[in-house]
């Protein structure tokens, strides 16, 4: 018995820290494609394409026809804490992008074989780098980037183990795409599983899409409201309690255009549907919250899914009366769609 002998305090081996880093950052093949897909938005894309294989065991591509990167910096594009979007404690704070850690594939890289093929416009051509190989070398392609995945955790069985069925996480995967999607209108979005194509959003007005995110049943059954200074406002589409569902599953909320899922939003609303949605039914939104940066800390999880709020109680507040007002007015002018 007794305690195991002490061992000296070592360094981890860079590999290791990643994969540590990874199991975080990299849950299931959802992950890899939201973060895959944010980067192309970083890089001002205006089309984006995602290919999905077994359920992006096999692999996963997003390809964007953003500003690319330089030959020179593939490598350091799968370096950890590497990142052209933040270089200091001050550009933190004011983040616009959707990445600054600089970790996301690195981590991938480190449980997956990633290929990068880009070009900036002002290149002779592509290049493309794998992070199995030594270095960059030239390679056929347009303006902008593919990143592709291979064999996610082949090299990490114990990982590997938990992910469901193909076909589980390919749904997993396409519903990363949505959430995405949805706070960016202004970017055509396809997505092929199996080299089937099961998803195309061209690019428009957002209550196209944002309707697109709430389905059909509320084509006709939904109200949409834009309400609050520029400083703490809530727009967005609400369906109307004359449609409900069995389950939470068309429920988007965005704070400054990322996705979130938040105790203190989501219970704003849930409260504010409660007069009109009897017991276990549930509403179905698209909300999107802006606030000042200053305000709310998006620095809180590596995924990045959480955030903190200065103020928390008046978030509640202005999200709780944007939504109990916009669906009473609704109620005021067709009572003969009220409920009960
Ligand atoms: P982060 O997004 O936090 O900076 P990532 O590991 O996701 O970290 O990406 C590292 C860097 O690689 C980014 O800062 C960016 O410069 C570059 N990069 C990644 N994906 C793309 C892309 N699709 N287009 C252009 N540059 C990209
Ligand atoms: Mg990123």
């Amino acid at each position: 018995g007794g305690p195991a002998p002490r061992r000296p305090i070592r360094p981890l081996p860079d590999t290791l820290v990643s994969q540590i880093a990874a199991g975080e950052v990299v849950e299931r093949p959802a992950s890899v494609v939201k973060e895959l897909l944010e980067n192309a938005l970083d890089a001002g894309a205006s089309r984006i394409e995602l290919r999905i294989e077994e359920g992006g065991m096999r692999r996963i591509s997003v390809s964007d026809d953003g500003g690319g990167i330089p030959a020179g910096e593939l490598a350091l594009a799968l370096t950890r804490h590497a990142t052209s979007k933040i270089g200091s404690l001050e550009e933190l704070e004011r983040v616009g992008t959707l990445g600054f850690r600089g970790e996301a594939l690195a981590s991938i890289a480190s449980v997956a074989r990633v290929r990068i093929t880009s070009r900036t416009a002002d290149a002779p051509h592509a290049s493309v780098r794998d992070s199995a190989a030594s270095e960059a070398v030239p390679a056929a392609g347009t303006t902008g980037t593919t990143v592709e995945v291979f064999d996610l955790y082949s090299a990490t069985p114990a990982r590997r183990k938990f992910l469901k069925t193909p076909g589980t996480e390919a749904a997993h995967c396409i519903e990363a795409l949505r959430r995405v999607a949805l706070a960016h209108p202004g970017v055509a979005f396809s997505a092929w599983v199996d080299g089937r194509r099961v998803e195309d959003f061209g690019a428009g007005a957002w209550q196209e899409r944002a309707l697109g995110g709430l389905g059909e049943d509320y084509a006709r059954a939904h109200r949409a409201i834009d309400t609050g200074p520029p400083t703490l406002g809530v727009s967005g589409l609400l369906g109307l309690p004359t449609v409900s569902r069995a389950r939470a599953d068309r429920q988007f909320f965005y704070v400054n255009g990322r996705f979130v899922r938040d105790r203190v939003l989501m219970h704003a609303v849930r409260q504010a549907y409660a007069d009109v949605l009897h017991g276990d039914r549930h509403a179905a939104y698209v909300l999107f919250l802006r606030i000042d940066p200053a305000l709310v800390d998006v620095n809180v999880h590596p995924a990045k899914i959480e955030v903190r709020f200065r103020d928390s109680q008046a978030v509640h507040r202005a999200v709780f009366h944007a939504v109990r007002d916009a669906l009473r007015a609704s109620a005021a002018e067709h009572p003969s769609l009220a409920p009960g």
